[in-house]
């Protein structure tokens, strides 16, 4: 009897032990986002290597405003509605575009920034593309996951879509000429083309997208949260303060 008792009380300390490795630490709120996205999140800061950029500013005040420290998750794009119902991060900001697709499997805040997909090619190519069916069968490089992934889809057959972790990789391969072109959000568009001055940017009527915070189905008190902070951001003027210095960081 003594026996099993003392062998009960070690199982019930073994799975106490593996509950509370398991727990997230409640002290903390968790953002997924993926690191390559400037002016909305990037590496950057005092050591060069913090996680900066506007998504990162807005998810840290909704953590003060909770009592909570920040925890960053930096992953790939295209694992981050994944890693938000594993449970593995609270929230996502990401530069995430709203879109039908992806609502069936989170819920958006409500959107705080307008773009639209942008093309850049080679100085010398511009000709080319007058209009959007000039992209058909076009080798197009783009972000895996992204929407301008999904753009390039409806246009060019999947074998000639290039995929990369980032968009920087893209104009890597448009650099070296194994591209046509690279198809990406204009917020990002823009600060490539203003370090790439050999790259054009043309502009074809895309459609509007919407970025938006993203939370596990459900979790509306965090919804709640994020939505309050965007709204008082907007309002104060200061989420067009913040994005002007990133813009011209
Ligand atoms: N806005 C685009 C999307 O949601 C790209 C976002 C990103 O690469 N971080 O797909």
């Amino acid at each position: 009897m003594k026996h099993l008792l003392c062998f009960l009380s070690v199982v019930f300390v073994f799975f106490c032990c593996a509950a509370c490795g398991e727990k997230k630490d409640s002290d903390a709120l968790v953002v997924g986002t993926n690191a390559e996205f400037p002016p909305f999140e990037m590496r950057g800061g005092a050591n060069g290597n913090e996680i900066i950029g506007f998504d990162m500013d807005v998810a840290r005040e909704i953590a003060a405003k909770n009592g909570k420290k920040l925890i960053i998750e930096d992953m790939k794009f295209d694992a981050l509605i994944l890693a938000l119902n594993s449970g593995k991060v609270d929230m996502v900001f990401a530069g995430m575009t709203v879109t039908p697709e992806r609502a069936k499997n989170v819920d958006f805040s409500i959107p705080y920034y307008k773009v639209t997909q942008i093309v850049l090619l080679k100085q010398g190519d511009e000709a080319k593309i007058k209009n959007i069916d000039d992209l058909k069968g076009k080798k197009i490089a783009v972000a895996l996951g992204t929407t301008g992934d999904s753009v390039a889809s409806t246009l060019t057959p999947a074998d000639k879509i290039i995929r990369f972790d980032s968009v920087f990789e893209a104009i890597l391969e448009l650099k070296n000429s194994k591209a046509d072109l690279v198809l990406t959000d204009e917020a990002l568009g823009e600060i490539l083309h203003a370090r790439n001055p050999d790259l054009v940017r043309i502009d074809l009527p895309f459609e509007d997208e919407y970025y938006a915070a993203a939370v596990k189905k459900g979790n509306q008190s965090l919804l709640d949260q994020i939505n309050a902070s965007l709204t008082s951001l907007k309002n104060t003027g200061e989420m067009e303060i913040l994005l002007e210095r990133y813009f011209s960081e």
